[in-house]
């Protein structure tokens, strides 16, 4: 329709046919809409084709709270274990400031070089308190995050370790069954999640700095002993020697230790994920112990065990998410609590109680 302001009344005013007004939908809200809309058997199509969006959707089911979300998530799941496990799986540990993120982007984009396809997943229990992981962001690899052949996804967030660790192990199974060939699973250096890392890795991979005498005191000797292989960054500049020097403690510690089940002697390499130095002899290490646990049948011992694991992890969660969900149990926690902090009643005879409690109520059902 001619624009009124165009009448003769305004000469010299020239008003234009404006422009459709832009779509209101929010493209966000349609994509949400869209992931509801899959069904597993069509998240698993996608997922085995490779599209990235759908896994990345489906990982966001896997990571879900919502109990339909993960009844879904476990559908897909249980779909794509047959194509699952053909990948090697690699843990990375380190302290803050290690050098973990400038690391693992040279590590993948060197991968990345040889063809391979490469998954970056994170277990960091502290980011449910601040909201938001430090691992896994992609922001924090800046080459590998504008690769098509990495996929980075920063920790879930959950309540505890084990919820959090069991989402990333389930998020390995999809982006195996998506073609990703090798995995990381990152941690930082600091507590209890490097066990939880090395439960479900081939290879446990722990990044040390050379520095200021007494490295070896740092870490826990737990830790230490985990490792299959001990790689000390930033050597370079400067650093060099103090680098070989570390690495020379490194391997003197390593041999008071007992030799490992898989019959491989850990070994300590210095690198500078910086400079990109020494990177390829850490992957020909990695591939070394791949070759040798895969012709002493310790590669599949360990696979297996690591399913035992994780079954029997995964009853235990059960349990305990059937136990304090349980209604009777949850009117009679606070009260049992505070009788134990009175003395009124014993530790173990409180638990006993509630336990009973729970079964009869489970019996009634
Ligand atoms: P993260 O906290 O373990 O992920 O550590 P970052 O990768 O963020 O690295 C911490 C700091 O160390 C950054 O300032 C990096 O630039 C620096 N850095 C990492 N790798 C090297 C290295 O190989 N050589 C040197 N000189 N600095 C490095």
């Amino acid at each position: 329709m001619e624009h009124p302001e165009n009448a003769d009344l305004y000469k010299g005013l020239k008003v234009n046919k404006g422009v459709a007004d832009a779509p209101t939908v929010n493209p966000y809200l349609k994509k949400r809409i869209q992931r509801t809309e899959y069904t597993p058997s069509e998240f698993v199509e996608g997922i085995l084709r490779g599209n990235i969006t759908i896994l990345s959707q489906a990982v966001t089911l896997v990571e879900s709270a919502k109990m339909e979300h993960q009844q879904i998530a476990q559908e897909i799941i249980e779909k794509c274990l047959p194509f699952a496990g053909r990948s090697v799986r690699i843990g990375i540990t380190g302290v803050p400031g290690a050098g973990k993120s400038t690391s693992i982007d040279a590590f993948g984009m060197h991968l990345l070089e040889q063809g391979r396809k490469l998954a970056v997943l994170a277990i960091d229990p502290s980011s449910e308190r601040s909201k938001g992981s430090i691992l896994g962001d992609k922001t924090r690899m800046e080459e590998l995050s504008r690769e098509k052949n990495a996929f980075i996804r920063p920790s879930p967030s959950a309540g505890s370790l084990g919820g959090v660790a069991r989402k990333t192990r389930e998020t390995i199974v999809l982006c195996e069954a998506a073609g990703f060939d090798t995995v990381f699973v990152e941690t930082v250096g600091v507590g209890q999640s490097e066990t939880a890392v090395h439960s479900m890795v081939d290879f446990f991979l722990l990044i040390q700095l050379a520095g200021t005498g007494d490295e070896l005191q740092g870490i826990k000797r737990g830790i230490m002993e985990m490792a299959d292989g001990i790689i000390i960054n930033k050597a370079d500049g400067d650093n060099i020697e103090k680098a070989r020097l570390a690495a020379s403690q490194f391997r003197n510690a390593l041999h008071l230790f007992p030799m490992p089940d898989s019959g491989w002697t850990p070994k300590v390499l210095t690198y500078s994920g910086y400079y990109k130095l020494g990177i390829k002899e850490i992957w020909d290490m990695v591939n070394e112990y791949i070759a040798f646990t895969k012709k002493n049948g310790y590669f599949h011992l360990k696979r297996n065990e690591q399913a035992k694991y994780w079954m029997y992890e995964s009853v235990n969660d059960t349990l305990r998410d059937t136990f304090y969900h349980n209604p009777v149990v949850e009117s009679l926690l606070k009260e049992t609590e505070q009788k134990v902090l009175n003395n009124e009643v014993s530790s173990f005879i409180a638990a006993k109680q509630m336990i009973d409690l729970f079964l009869q109520d489970l019996s009634r059902k």
